[in-house]
């Protein structure tokens, strides 16, 4: 055995792969040193990898040499050909991948049937049943965010019941697996004479339809909490899956990533206003048609063309942007900060309100802004700028819709009611940038778009931008 593959040269060398991967996270929670942690942590997961494959020549190399050239493929393919705006079906995918991905590795080792101890029995079983969970959730979270199956709730009758029979069914089999470390010897469980691989294979399938029956009742504004949460279990099947191959590297890996998504789940929750219990079981949406009714939607359209736009806007002290989907669909932020610059040369005051859930991934908007190098300090949050609301001379409302609705204050009927939103109808006057009336992520309509201080400046944001843009500067 040489020096780098003795033990200590290992564990200390996951130490230093562990410590680059938390300053690497610390550093991706300023727009400034993102870029810079995002290559921190990879460098850390690379020590990892080169290390543990010098110490252990358990591994066939032709295979891995496949599984990374496929894997790098993968990577490229998808970093280059999937779109900005599909980035969260993305995540939703790699979530499911590393579920699968854990609950192979758990699956390999009771098979080998090496070393079984109960610690390693515990851990096995946990990486199937959180792995199983987070790879049938993921998908069917990919399918509704990328629109193959509906985004809408999909409540079935008896769902909670059906749902906790199967967890309680679940989690015997992985006391079974526990205690019946012998993957061919049968054991009686119920009615049954059940190998230990059978039930292992049980467990599997229950598990799969356990994440699609999770999932499923989720939607509408609801997906940010699932994608958080699917990739929160995903960190912990991997953790679990570095109990089962003692790979403490792996371990702190995994603690991390389930750690952070948990952090991230509370972070959104928060944002809307809801419990956990209530997101997972309260099955957005599914009232929204017979509740809708109670916030009638009064008043009428007062379409605005750019040029009038452009008369309000040159007269305007203060202006609040509010980016949200419909930005990163249109690419319109460079425009939107050479907006704020001329706006800035006519003294106003210009800032741009981040809603936590704009856009359809965590920190969306953020990126798109910090891209467009929009100055950090101009950046504001909800609860910093509607207290002072109505001061505002203009809010430019780009591409959002559900984060500036405001039924979630004034309508209880309204499945979006109590989540904290952008106050935009209270400012003196309102500009939606957007190319109709449809209705935004969660389906619902906006009362917003008919109140006496809106104007709808119809039209691909980016392109009403421009004419806005131009008009500045002739
Ligand atoms: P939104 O409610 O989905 O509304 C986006 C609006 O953009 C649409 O009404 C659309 O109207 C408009 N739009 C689309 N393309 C456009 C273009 N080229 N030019 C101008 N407008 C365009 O967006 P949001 O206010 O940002 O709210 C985000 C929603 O997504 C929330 O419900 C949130 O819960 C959910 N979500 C968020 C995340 C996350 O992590 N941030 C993840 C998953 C889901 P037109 O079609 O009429 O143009």
């Amino acid at each position: 055995m040489t020096f780098i593959q003795s033990d200590i040269f290992v564990n200390l060398s996951y130490i230093l792969a562990s410590i680059l991967f938390i300053f690497g996270l610390k550093m991706l929670s300023s727009p400034e040193t993102a870029q810079r942690g995002n290559l921190v942590s990879a460098s850390g997961m690379l020590i990892a990898i080169l290390v543990t494959l010098a110490q252990k020549n358990i591994v066939s190399y032709e295979f891995l040499t496949i599984a990374i050239a496929l894997g790098l493929v993968a990577g490229v393919l998808a970093s280059t050909l999937v779109k900005m705006t599909s980035m969260p079906e993305l995540v939703a995918l790699f979530n499911g991948f590393g579920g699968i991905a854990s609950l192979l590795v758990g699956t390999a080792e009771y098979m080998n049937q090496v070393d079984l101890n109960l610690i390693k029995l515990i851990a096995i079983s946990l990486t199937v049943l959180i792995g199983g969970i987070t790879f049938s959730g993921s998908l069917v979270a990919f399918g509704k965010l990328s629109e193959i199956i509906s985004g809408r709730p999909l409540i079935l009758f008896g769902q909670r019941i059906v749902l906790s029979f199967l967890l309680v069914v679940s989690l015997f089999f992985v006391m079974q697996l526990v205690i019946n470390s012998s993957a061919s010897e049968e054991s009686i469980i119920g009615f049954f004479n059940l190998s230990g691989s059978t039930t292992l294979f049980i467990l599997i399938g229950l598990t799969l339809v356990l994440g699609i029956l999770l999932t499923a009742p989720i939607g509408g504004a609801d997906m940010p909490v699932v994608i958080a949460l699917l990739n929160s279990y995903s960190g912990l099947a991997a953790s679990a899956a570095g109990f089962v191959i003692n790979n403490n590297v792996l371990i702190v890996a995994g603690a991390l990533v389930g750690a952070s998504g948990l952090i991230l789940t509370n972070i959104m929750c928060k944002a809307m206003n809801r419990s956990l219990s209530n997101v997972l079981f309260g099955g957005f949406g599914a009232i929204t048609a017979s509740n809708q009714k109670d916030g009638e939607i009064k008043g009428e359209v007062k379409p605005i063309s750019a040029e009038d736009a452009y008369l309000i806007l040159e007269a305007a002290n203060s202006v609040l942007v509010v980016p949200g989907y419909g930005m990163a669909v249109s690419q319109a932020q460079h425009v939107v900060r050479e907006l704020g610059e001329l706006l800035e040369e006519n003294g106003c005051e210009i800032r741009y309100a981040i809603h936590p859930v704009a856009g359809r991934m965590p920190g969306h908007m953020n990126v798109l802004l910090a891209e467009a190098n929009v100055p950090y300090d101009l950046l504001v949050e909800p609860e910093d700028v509607n207290p002072s609301m109505d001061t505002i001379d203009v809010c430019i409302v780009i591409g959002a819709n559900d984060v500036v609705n405001p039924d979630a204050r004034e309508n209880e009927g309204s499945p979006i009611y109590g989540m904290p939103v952008i106050e935009v109808d209270r400012a003196k006057t309102v500009f939606i940038l957007k190319r109709s009336m449809a209705v935004g992520f969660a389906g619902i309509e906006n009362p917003l778009f008919l109140k006496e201080n809106s104007r709808m400046l119809f039209g691909d944001a980016k392109e009403s931008i421009s004419t806005l843009v131009s008009e500045f500067k002739s």
